[in-house]
C-alpha cells in the first residue's frame, strides 16, 4: 500500500515583485511506500518544509494531487493519521509544562480544564513516552531538558495520537552528534516496532544517511531517489549546487571521490579539498577519509 502519493504537485507562494510566481515546488511526483523511512534531502529554501505543510493540509492552492493512505488530505487529518514534528521552536520551552503534559496535549482531541484524559488516552501517553525512552524524565519541566531529550518528547507528542505516518522537519538541528545517532536509532525502532511510515526532511546529509532507507533529493524539483549509499559526490553536487554557487559564484561542479580523482591539480585531504587553488572545507566524520564528503553513522 502507498502511504503518500504525490502526483505532479506544484506550489507557489503568490507572485513576486517581478510579477512571476514564486514557485517553491515544481511537478513533484513521488510515492512513499507504507512502512518505509524516506529521507528528503535538499538545500535551505529547496521546498522541504513546504512539501510537509502541503501534506498536512496547511497550504491551499497547489496543483496536482496528494493522497495519504489513499484518502484525501482532509479525511486523513480527521482520522489523525499524520503525526508531525515541526522544526524546533524555542518558544515552546517557555511554557511551564512537564514533558508528560506536553505529550498529553498530543493525545487529547480537545483540551478542556473540565475534562481529564480518558483511560485510553492516558495509556497512549504512557506508551508514547516509553517508546521514545522519555519515561524517566516525564515529570521534568521541558525547559530543563537537553535538545535531544526535548526532541524525544516532541516525537512522543506526535505519537500519542497514534498516527500511521510521522513527518519530521529538520529533526537534528541543535542536537549533538551522540543525540543524532540516537535519533537515527529511534526512527528505525519506530518503523520496525510500530509499523510507522516516516518522512524525515533535512539539509543535513548525516541525518538522512543514518536513519533512512531511501532518499529523495529535493531542490524545487525532485532529483533522484536512491538508497543512502547512492548519494555519490556528483548527486550531492547537483542537489546543493545553488548553495555552492552562493559561496563561490557560478561553478561547474565536478564532484568525485578522492579514489577516483584523475586531476593532479586537486589535493584531497581529510578536512579540506583544494580545487584549482581554492581551499574548500569538507565535513569530517567516521566515513572514508579523503572523500571530501563523508557519512557519519551507519545504515542499520
Ligand atoms: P526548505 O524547508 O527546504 O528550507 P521552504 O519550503 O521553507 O524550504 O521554502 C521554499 C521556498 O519558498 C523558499 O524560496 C522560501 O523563501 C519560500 N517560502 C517559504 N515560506 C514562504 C512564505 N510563507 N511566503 C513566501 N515564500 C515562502
Ligand atoms: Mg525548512
Amino acid at each position: 500500500m502507498t502511504a503518500v502519493a504525490y502526483e505532479h504537485v506544484s506550489f507557489s507562494y503568490g507572485k513576486g515583485e517581478d510579477g512571476k510566481p514564486r514557485t517553491a515546488l515544481q511537478d513533484i511526483s513521488l510515492l512513499v511506500r507504507d512502512g518505509e523511512r524516506l529521507g528528503i534531502l535538499g538545500p535551505n529554501g529547496g521546498g522541504k518544509s513546504t512539501l510537509l505543510k502541503l501534506t498536512l493540509g496547511l497550504l491551499d492552492g497547489y496543483e496536482g494531487s496528494i493522497r495519504v493512505f489513499d484518502m484525501p488530505l482532509a479525511e486523513a487529518r480527521k482520522k489523525r493519521l499524520i503525526g508531525y514534528v515541526a522544526q524546533r521552536v524555542e518558544a515552546e520551552l517557555a511554557f511551564p509544562l512537564s514533558a508528560r503534559q506536553v505529550v498529553e496535549l498530543g493525545a487529547a482531541f480537545s483540551i478542556s480544564p473540565f475534562r481529564g484524559l480518558s483511560a485510553s488516552e492516558r495509556s497512549a501517553v504512557d506508551d508514547a513516552l516509553a517508546v521514545v525512552g522519555a519515561t524517566s524524565y516525564a515529570d521534568k519541566h521541558i525547559g530543563s531538558l537537553s535538545g535531544g531529550m526535548l526532541q524525544r518528547v516532541l516525537i512522543a507528542r506526535a505519537l500519542a495520537a497514534k498516527p500511521r505516518l510521522l513527518m519530521l522537519d529538520e529533526p537534528t538541528v541543535g542536537i549533538d552528534p551522540a543525540g543524532q545517532q540516537q535519533f537515527a536509532e529511534l526512527i528505525v525502532k519506530l518503523s520496525r516496532d510500530m509499523g510507522l511510515t516516516i518522512i524525515v526532511v533535512s539539509h543535513d546529509l548525516r541525518t538522512i544517511a543514518a536513519g533512512c532507507d531511501r532518499v529523495a533529493c529535493l531542490s524545487r524539483t525532485l532529483h533522484s531517489h536512491v538508497a543512502p549509499e547512492g548519494l555519490s559526490p556528483s548527486v550531492l553536487a547537483e542537489v546543493f549546487k545553488h548553495d555552492v554557487a552562493a559561496i563561490f559564484g557560478d561553478l561547474h561542479v565536478d564532484a568525485h571521490s578522492a579514489a577516483n580523482c584523475k586531476d593532479p591539480s586537486h589535493v584531497h585531504g581529510t578536512t579540506s579539498l583544494t580545487v584549482k587553488g581554492q581551499t574548500v572545507p569538507t565535513q569530517t566524520g567516521k566515513g572514508q577519509a579523503g572523500d571530501g564528503i563523508t557519512f557519519e553513522g551507519k545504515k542499520p
